[in-house]
């Protein structure tokens, strides 16, 4: 692979910064139903609309010194850290994959895991414009050479879609048969709502991550997934602190980890099946 210009990486990066800072407007707005175009990003201290040179992303933050420059209201970090993931994602993106087919996916699904994990941890909620926008991106992505085909990128939203939905069928009928009992359930019952295991968002999730990964992504994704889910929920359930999982989090790390190490992942498997015999 010829290496990529310098000047490639870090034009993906500016980009990547200005993506993020749209992307802070998404996460904040979409679990509201609000519009992410207008109206303009106002401070939500003293209502000014925010001027194009106070939304340069990280800087801004940083010379206003965390403060709004009318009314001093603080602006709180998760803004430039997301602007910064953002841009660090693109550029890496761009430098690992060079600017290919292959390159815009991965910068893509990393923005679209990051943007899912923010609003499901604090809302637990998978927006639509997430998971359904990030599955047209991902099959219109297939049609640049360099990454997966069209028929794998469908192949594998369905894969993405269909496993889960097994999953959480199964679930639901252990649910149903009064195979899973807790205090929480009960609750719900309680409150007159269907129990459910799985959320239609994390099957539209999955279908999203299949569209960029192909079906071998969507199984590393929904191992790697459940892996992390347990090793963080594991500890507060033997704790006894019940927490409701927002799962799509875990997804996305999982999603973001088969991206990185699903190759070299499979390779390994691979190798590890055939000395077996
Ligand atoms: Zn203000």
């Amino acid at each position: 692979m010829p290496p990529v210009d310098p000047r490639v990486v870090v034009l993906a990066g500016v980009f990547g910064a200005v993506l993020g800072s749209f992307l802070n407007v998404c996460v904040y707005r979409w679990p509201r139903n609000e519009s992410v175009v207008r109206p303009r990003s106002r401070c939500p201290g003293c209502g000014a609309p925010i001027a194009w040179y106070d939304n340069v992303p990280v800087l801004s933050w940083l010379l206003l010194r965390a403060r709004c420059r009318r009314c001093g209201a603080p602006i709180s970090v998760q803004y430039p850290l997301v602007e910064l993931a953002v841009g660090v994602i693109w550029a890496g993106a761009a430098w690992w994959f060079g600017p290919s087919g292959a390159g815009l996916g991965a910068a893509l699904l990393a923005t679209i895991a990051l943007g899912v994990a923010l609003t499901d941890a604090r809302h637990y909620l998978i927006p639509d414009e997430f998971s359904l926008g990030g599955l047209g991106l991902g099959l219109a992505v297939s049609f640049l050479p360099g990454g997966l085909t069209p028929v794998e990128a469908v192949v594998g939203a369905a894969a993405g879609f269909a496993l889960l939905w097994v999953v959480k069928a199964a679930g639901d009928w252990a649910l149903a048969r009064g195979l899973i009992r807790g205090e929480e359930l009960a609750q719900v019952l309680e409150a007159g709502e269907t129990p459910t295991t799985l959320g239609m968002g994390d099957l539209k999730m999955m279908a999203m991550v299949g569209s960029f990964l192909g079906w071998r992504g969507v199984l590393i994704t929904a191992f790697l997934g459940s892996l992390s889910g347990v090793l963080v929920f594991l500890p507060l359930l033997l704790a006894r602190r019940r927490a409701p999982v927002p799962f799509g989090v875990f997804l996305a790390i999982g999603a973001v980890a088969a991206l990185l190490f699903g190759d070299p992942l499979l390779q390994w498997y691979g190798a590890l099946l055939m000395k077996g015999r």
